[in-house]
């Protein structure tokens, strides 16, 4: 059984009800680090010392300001002992943004834990260890904000689910031949259809590529619309395929099936 929670679901601007995108498996593998990384674990009633291994996907604030933070918050409460180390699989580069990002917000107080606690991973496939054993990644690259380095992760788990996260990125070659091979698809929706910028998925163009792929699930999250209940239009009907996640929204694959659990 594997398990997918939605610790966040809003774009960089946290719409109402939502705070930004971010995706838990299993209890312990994160992917991204938003800047509310620690409320979003604390209302989901995880301890940030369980995180065992960190994606990254690319350097906008809204995926990365958290995680010193993170750090921070491992030292001084959840593994004052120190004995949990977290794994961190990004580019090439990213370690040197995210030493000074934490050098930048608690200055002189990180360096020690991060060299003695986080192991830093630049390739860009592999497996990833930890408790919940089994998975293998591939890192590739999507089309967003270039500065930003972006990309996505595909997930193989061994019991056949192949699970991709898009990070932030519009429409695109990578995402558009793997999405169809792909049992679940967690996928942004950042953007409404009126803005003029390709650097996110829009409804109509998710639309599309959700009937294209007709066997695979799709997840939209990093959404623009605000929360179901809070008064304001959600994103106009999207096919049956496509599923609108919500904060706290739990979903569990199993015998070859994706089900919502919770919220
Ligand atoms: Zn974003
Ligand atoms: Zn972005």
């Amino acid at each position: 059984m594997i398990e997918l929670k939605f610790l966040g679901s809003g774009n960089a601007f946290c719409p109402d009800g939502r705070l930004h995108s971010l995706v838990l498996i299993d209890g312990t593998l994160l992917i991204d680090a938003p800047p509310t990384l620690i409320p979003q674990l604390r209302r989901a009633g995880i301890n940030p010392a369980d995180i065992e291994s960190l994606l990254i996907t690319h350097w906008h604030g809204d995926h990365v300001f958290g995680f010193p933070f993170l750090i921070l918050e491992r030292r001084y409460i959840s593994d004052r002992e120190g004995e949990k180390t977290l794994d961190v699989h990004l580019h090439s580069g990213g370690e040197g943004r995210l030493r000074h990002l934490s050098e930048l917000a608690f200055p002189g107080s990180l360096e020690e834990v991060l060299d003695e606690r986080v192991t830093f991973h630049h390739r860009s496939d592999g497996s990833i260890q930890g408790s919940t054993n089994g998975w293998t990644f591939e890192r590739f690259p999507v089309y967003h904000t270039p500065e930003t380095e972006p990309h996505g992760y595909q997930l193989t788990h061994p019991s056949g689910l192949t699970l991709i996260h898009c990070g932030d990125s519009g429409p695109c070659a990578e995402i558009e031949t793997r999405a169809p091979l792909a049992d679940v698809v967690i996928i942004e929706l950042g953007l409404p259809d009126y803005v003029d910028s390709d650097y996110h998925y829009k409804p109509t163009t998710l639309s599309k590529l959700a009937e294209e792929c007709p066997e695979t699930t799709f997840l939209a999250t990093h959404l623009f619309t605000d929360s179901e209940g809070s008064g304001v239009a959600t994103v106009p009907s999207l096919p049956s395929n496509v599923i609108e996640v919500s904060d706290g929204d739990g979903f569990v694959w199993s015998d070859g099936g994706l089900s919502r659990v919770s919220n």
